[in-house]
């Protein structure tokens, strides 16, 4: 296929609006982990506050990639989650409000 130098444009002739590399993901976080920040060593299930923040309000667990956990903590927290789950401390799933 010869080079076409239109491909990128739009019927008008002007370039399509191109979204910067990686420009949502900046704003939304920064590169911090909590536990790590505060010297956390073991997250405990029984800690319901500090644990509840890091589910949604549908009650799902929030990804490393948006609240910025690191990978030891992230694996602490799951299953401390899941275990205040299981003592219904925690909401497997939640109502949300329409
Ligand atoms: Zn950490």
């Amino acid at each position: 296929m010869p080079y076409d130098r239109n491909r990128n444009r739009s019927r008008d002739g002007k370039m399509a609006p191109k979204r910067p590399i990686g420009a949502g993901l900046q704003t939304l976080r920064k590169r911090l982990c909590r536990f790590c920040e505060s010297g956390i060593h073991y997250v405990d299930y029984k800690d319901e506050k500090l644990i509840g923040r890091f589910l949604t309000e549908r009650g799902k667990i929030i990804p490393r990639r948006i609240s910025g956990t690191c990978a030891k903590h992230q694996r602490q927290l799951v299953l401390a989650i899941k275990r205040a789950r299981h003592l219904a401390m925690l909401p497997y799933v939640q109502e949300v409000p329409q």
